[in-house]
Formats: C-alpha cells, structure tokens, sequence
C-alpha cells in the first residue's frame, strides 16, 4: 500500500478546504487527496494500488447522518446515512419501498452496515482488469488500452460504451434512485448546487478515467427523493450468478402508476447494463396510456436495448435486460403476463 497522510474533518467546508480540489479518487490518477466514509470500495482501490492518494479525508464525523422530510413533502436522505439505515428507515420502507429493497439487493449486511450512501453513488465499477494493476486499463491509466473489449466480459456493458472503455456501474440503490428522479446535494469552493441523479454518472466517451460529473473539489452531502415514491407499484428485480453478495448481471427497477389495468405512469431503469443506470424517457413516455399486456412490456424493453451491443461473452445480456423488465413488470402489478393475456 502507498503511504498517505491522514486528516479527519469536523465539518463540510473544513473537508472540502482539506481536500484542496485537485484529483480525487474516481478522476483517475495522479491523486492528491480522497475522501473516505465507509471505505467499503476505496480500501479494496487502496490495497490493489488503483487508488493512491496522498492525504484521506476522514468525513465520518461530518453532520451529514440525518433522514428528514422535505417542505416539498420529499425526503433528504445525508450522504453519511449508511445503507441500512437507510433501506431500514420508517419513511423509506413506506414510501420507498423500492429503495429500500434496492439497496437491501446489494453486497452483505456487514457491508451495508458501514457503506454510505454517498459511497454507494461514488463506488467504481468491479471490472477485473480495473482492480489488476498488472493489466493496461483505460479508466485507471488513460491510454493503455481496454483488455476487456477483447477479453473475458461477460458482466460488461451492452449499452453506451465507448471503444475506450465497457465497464458498469456496479450501484444497485442508484438503479432505483433513477427510476425515484432523486437528486444529488453536492458542496464545494463556490457553494451547494444539486444535480438530478441521473446526470450524476457519465458514459466513458474519451474520458473512461472520469465516472461522474462531481467537480474535484465537490463532495456529496446528501440524496433528496421527490414525494412520488411509487410504493403501490414497484419492483427491483436483480439477476445475479449466485443469490446474495454479487453484482448484478443485470438488473430493472420500475415504479408505476396504473388506472386499472391502464398505465398512467411509468418509469424503468436497468443496472449492470452501462456506466450508468441506463433510463429512456422516450420510451417510458410512449407506455403512458397504455393498456399493460405483456407485448406492450416486451415492446417497451426491447425498445430499451436497441442500441444494445453485445460482445463474445456478454450477449446474453440484451434477452436477460428484455426478460428482467418484464419479470420486474409482473412483480410492480402482483400478477403475471399469462393473467393479464387471459
Ligand atoms: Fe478498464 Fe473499462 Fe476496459 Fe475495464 S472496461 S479494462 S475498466 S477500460
């Protein structure tokens, strides 16, 4: 492990003025200084010498740790809210039940017990060749090549990749917070600002080193949802290769409201299919008053992976997205597209 400098702030404008800007940890390298909460993804960055920053921030005692109601009847989950107690919390449960079942889809009760939620939207993608160090790497050594394009990508991306680099976000709670509209709180030197959660990671482009559109001086300070929680009608469905403490192959979260067996609103994200959590509005926006049948479902997610390429071992995944969306359809509306043919 690199040597580093450690520093633990009191509050967020002595982290931020702590931290100095400069390159962070998911802005690829030389890095200066890094932020650390739970420490779930960076310790592993640490210990295989993705990450080397030369100070740690220490931000767990930042008063960044509250739930609260909104006055717009929403509610701020704090970036240092841990995953369990957020998927636990009273409020979610109820009102974002969908959240909670995200987050509580992902990595272990140990891990979730210490994760963040800021950390969960900042975690880096778990390509194998991006944890070697012995391996060229787009995304941790820009310009060294991408062994994954040709190699072994079975859990890669199948849609908005660039010819420099496939990798996924790896984000399960994401997944649902793009399908909520949630919105990310973000402070830096020129002040708070918000950014909706689905402009918050970027697609690899040129620049595969770079994962979100946080500044280098910015640090997350908390998540807020809109009052629409799709409760009634939910679902986040996670295909994986074993049944707990894995990533997903690929996943769907929907939220739904429906006049009867007429959808008046619908929104659908997948994971573990981009460098994001992949939403298309345009499709979403046709299937509003549709009658839900299974060939209007199937229609909407074929629409969804149609830019979708497959690679040698991954395609597999564009049938798996198609069948994940309607399996996560037929969970959100309790029934199943053989009652709804009938
Ligand atoms: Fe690196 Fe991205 Fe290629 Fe993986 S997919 S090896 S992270 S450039």
């Amino acid at each position: 492990m690199n040597r580093f400098s450690y520093a633990r702030a009191t509050d967020v404008e002595h982290a931020i003025v702590a931290h100095g800007g400069g390159t962070r940890g998911q802005h690829g390298n030389p890095q200066v200084a890094a932020f650390i909460a739970g420490g779930t993804n960076l310790v592993d960055l640490l210990r295989e010498h993705v990450a080397r920053p030369s100070l740690l921030i220490d931000i767990n005692r930042l008063p960044l740790k509250a739930i609260e109601t909104t006055p717009n009847g929403g509610l701020k989950i704090g970036a240092l809210v841990t995953n369990s107690n957020a998927a636990y919390d009273e409020e979610v449960m109820r009102r974002y039940p969908l959240l909670a079942e995200a987050i509580l889809a992902g990595a272990s009760a140990q891990i979730r017990n210490v994760a963040t939620v800021g950390g969960n939207l900042l975690q880096r993608t778990r390509c194998h060749y991006f944890y070697d160090a012995g391996t060229p790497c787009n995304k941790r050594e820009p310009g060294s090549g991408c062994p994954a394009m040709h190699g072994v990508n079975r859990i890669h991306a199948i849609l908005g990749a660039s010819e420099h680099c496939i990798a996924v976000h790896p984000s399960d709670m994401c997944v649902a917070l793009a399908v909520l509209d949630a919105t990310v709180h973000l402070s830096g030197r020129d002040g708070a600002r918000a950014m909706p959660l689905v402009d918050f990671h970027r697609l690899p482009g040129n620049t595969p080193q770079i994962d979100t559109n946080l500044r280098d001086d910015e640090l997350v300070t908390a998540v807020e949802l809109p009052p629409e929680g799709f409760a009634a009608h939910h679902a986040y469905v996670k295909v994986r290769d074993r049944a707990s403490y894995a990533f997903a192959l690929v996943s769907a979260a929907v939220g739904l409201q429906l006049n009867g067996d007429t959808i008046h609103e619908a929104r659908c994200a997948l994971g573990g299919v981009a460098h994001k959590p992949w939403r298309d509005t345009g499709a979403e926006a046709a299937l509003r008053g549709a009658r839900l049948t299974p060939q209007t479902v199937r229609e909407f997610a074929t629409a969804l992976v149609r830019d979708a390429q497959g690679r040698r071992h991954n395609a597999f995944k564009i049938e798996l997205a198609i069948r994940t969306v309607m399996r996560a359809f037929e969970a959100a509306t309790q029934t199943s597209f053989g009652e709804l043919t009938s």
